[in-house]
């Protein structure tokens, strides 16, 4: 078969290494004679993958011991709802950090259990998508949370800073981004993120909250979505998506063997750096977002002339350059370049893009 690049958002690729040992493994678990999916999550082999799993996080992102790390349900969306019920009541305030329409989507499920006020929000700097960092002045001190979402996968903006929340508990939806870069988990409440970008197979959600901020959970809170149950019981209040627990262990084994989270940052630098370098350095493509506030993850771009994008995505699938085409809200061309996408994928990417554009252009 000729070798595929896919640059799908999510449910996006997985490490080739790790599929290869879920492959070889997926019959026959630790000489089980079944599936590792057809087991327990309460017996012995289970819960020591599933801890270990835990841990290789915790070495990964330098996770504080104050912090609890969960395995939940419900992906990124679930948590928009988890945290307004885990943090807030009824009349409080939480603060939202409008970056693109992940963080917009938070706002709106927020608003249905507490007070949400949008703080800042994408403006435009030299007629690109920008934002600039709120000021501390601006941040109510008496609100549950701050919520924000560094890495926005369908408008591909991003930004390195961390919000100034002074007491405000930081709430971050890592979805698109946790574990492509290091990260200082001390300066966070909560962090949360969807699996199945940078982590492994969807139907899984991690979270990282800090002990102060567990327990408080409002009465109606569904029991599986109560931090405190979810912590006492080690992630198994009731059965945990296992499967996807298990490939998330695989990825994290294969992230630290790739020599962790200071290794992919510099890959993943490399990788933006080709394609966006690519994306400016011709009249023919071009990006709608400022290079302060570019994603190293979701790299949407646009062709010049839209009526060519039909015959682009289909010469790229033919290409083997699988699931460019941007999100319906942005349209044009969206290339996903999470830490599983190797550097080898982008050059394809790239050398694709300049035969279209000669042949084209
Ligand atoms: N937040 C971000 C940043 C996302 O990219 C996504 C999914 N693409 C979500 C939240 C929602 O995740 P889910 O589909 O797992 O609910």
């Amino acid at each position: 078969m000729k070798e595929v690049f896919n640059f799908s958002a999510g449910p996006a690729m997985l490490p080739k290494e790790v599929m290869e040992k879920a492959q070889s493994e997926f019959t026959n678990w630790r000489d089980l004679g079944c599936s590792v999916m057809e087991v327990s999550h309460r017996g012995k082999d289970f819960i020591e993958i599933a801890a270990k799993a835990e841990q290789d996080l915790r070495e990964l992102l330098s996770i504080p011991s104050n912090y609890h790390v969960l395995f939940t349900h419900g992906g990124g969306r679930g948590q928009f709802a988890a945290v307004p019920l885990n943090l807030s009541k009824a009349d409080d305030t939480s603060l939202h950090l409008v970056s693109g329409s992940w963080s917009k989507g938070a706002v709106d499920e927020a608003n249905k259990y507490n007070r949400a006020v949008v703080v800042g929000q994408v403006s435009e700097k030299d007629g690109l998508h920008y934002i600039a960092p709120p000021q501390l002045s601006d941040i109510d001190q008496s609100a549950a949370y701050y919520h924000f979402c560094p890495n926005e996968t369908v408008d591909g903006i991003a930004f390195d800073w961390l919000p100034e929340s002074g007491k405000v508990p930081l709430v971050s939806d890592m979805s698109s981004t946790i574990l492509s870069q290091p990260l200082d988990v001390a300066k966070h409440g909560v962090i949360y993120a969807g699996a199945q970008k940078n982590i492994g197979p969807s139907g899984l959600s991690v979270v990282i909250v800090r002990e102060d901020l567990v327990g408080k959970a409002r009465k109606e809170t569904p029991s599986i979505f109560d931090y405190a149950l979810a912590a006492k019981s080690d992630s198994m209040y009731n059965t945990p998506p296992t499967f996807s627990w298990y490939l998330a262990g695989l990825v994290f084994e294969w992230l630290k063997d790739m020599g962790g989270v200071d290794a992919m940052a510099k890959r993943n630098a490399e990788k933006a750096a080709l394609l966006y370098s690519a994306i400016d350095s011709s009249d023919f493509y071009s990006s709608k977002v400022h290079p302060d506030n570019r994603s190293k993850m979701n790299v949407p771009f646009h062709l010049a002339n839209a009526e060519l994008d039909g015959l682009f995505l289909k010469q790229s699938q033919e290409a083997g350059l699988l699931a460019l085409k941007g999100h319906r809200s942005v349209g044009g061309m969206r290339a996903s370049i999470y830490n599983a996408m190797p550097v080898e994928g982008i050059v394809a990417l790239v050398e694709f893009m300049r035969e279209f554009e000669r042949v084209n252009g």
